[in-house]
C-alpha cells in the first residue's frame, strides 16, 4: 500500500477493486457498500473520506465514537459499531449508532431492544458469528447461531439485517476464502430454513482480504489501513 496517496485516491482504488471483484463473480458493484473502518483515525481523515462520498463509518468504541461524532454532525454519515458490546454501554451505543454488527448473546440483543423500545426506533442489527471458532474473538459460535436468530427475530424493536465477521486473519486472502463462504452458506441456509427473506447483509473482508469476500458474497467490507492509512493510536486520540 502506498502511504503517499489520499483518501480520495485510495477510496477511488477500493470502489474500482470492489467493483471488479464483484463482476469477476457475476455480482453488481452496487451490492456492496464500503464501510470505513476508522478506529485510530483522526475525524478530519473520516472528514475527507465523506468528502470523496464515502457514506458509512464504524467504529469499534462507544467512547470513541462519541468524541469523534461530535466533530461530524454536519456530515451525512451512517454510523455501525463494529466492536464488542458490554450491556452498560448498551444505551449509549443505541443514541450513537445506526446499525448494530456485534450481537452475539441474548442479553445484549434483548437489552437493545428494550432501549430501542423505550427511543420508539427499531434497531437494525447484524449477528456476529465467530466463524474461526477462535477463544479470544467475540461472537456467536456457529452451532449457536440458529438459536438466536430465532430468539432476536421475536424482539420486537431490532430488525435482523443480517451476519457480521470478523474470521482468522491469515496472510494469504485465498486462506480467509473458506471462513468467508462457511459465513455466506450458513445465511444462506438459515435464511430459507426460517423464511427470512430480511436476511441479506454479509458483513465481511478487510484492508488486505476484501476482494475475496466481495467473491463471496460480501455486500459490506470494512476498509480501515487501506482506506485512512495507518492508524494514529489504537483509540484515536
Ligand atoms: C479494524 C477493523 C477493521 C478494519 O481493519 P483494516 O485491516 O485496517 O482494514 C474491520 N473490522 C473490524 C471489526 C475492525 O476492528
Amino acid at each position: 500500500m502506498s502511504t503517499g496517496e489520499d483518501v480520495a485516491t485510495r477510496l477511488a482504488r477500493i470502489r474500482e477493486r470492489v467493483a471488479e471483484a464483484a463482476l469477476r463473480v457475476g455480482r453488481r458493484p452496487e451490492e456492496v457498500r464500503i464501510l470505513g473502518a476508522a478506529k485510530g483515525q483522526s475525524p478530519e481523515k473520516i472528514r475527507e473520506a465523506a468528502a470523496a462520498g464515502l457514506t458509512l463509518v464504524g467504529e469499534n468504541y462507544v467512547q470513541e465514537a462519541e468524541r469523534k461524532k461530535r466533530e461530524l454532525t454536519d456530515l451525512p454519515l451512517s454510523w455501525h459499531l463494529i466492536g464488542p458490546l458490554q450491556k452498560n454501554k448498551a444505551r449509549k451505543a443505541l443514541g450513537l449508532f445506526d446499525l448494530i454488527e456485534t450481537v452475539d448473546r441474548p442479553e445484549i440483543a434483548r437489552r437493545l431492544s428494550n432501549l430501542a423500545r423505550e427511543a420508539g426506533r427499531v434497531l437494525p442489527v447484524l449477528i456476529q458469528v465467530n466463524i474461526g471458532r477462535e477463544k479470544n474473538k467475540a461472537g456467536v459460535l456457529p452451532e449457536d447461531l440458529e438459536d438466536l436468530i430465532r430468539f432476536v427475530v421475536e424482539l420486537p424493536n431490532l430488525h435482523l439485517k443480517g451476519l457480521m465477521a470478523l474470521p482468522p486473519y491469515r496472510e494469504d486472502p485465498e486462506e480467509v476464502r473458506p471462513y468467508f463462504r462457511k459465513l455466506r452458506e450458513l445465511r444462506d441456509i438459515i435464511k430459507e430454513k426460517l423464511g427470512l427473506s430480511d436476511l441479506t447483509e454479509l458483513s465481511m473482508g478487510m484492508s488486505h482480504d476484501f476482494e475475496v469476500a466481495v467473491e463471496e458474497g460480501a455486500t459490506i467490507v470494512r476498509i480501515g489501513t487501506a482506506l485512512f492509512g495507518p492508524r494514529t493510536s489504537r483509540k484515536g486520540v
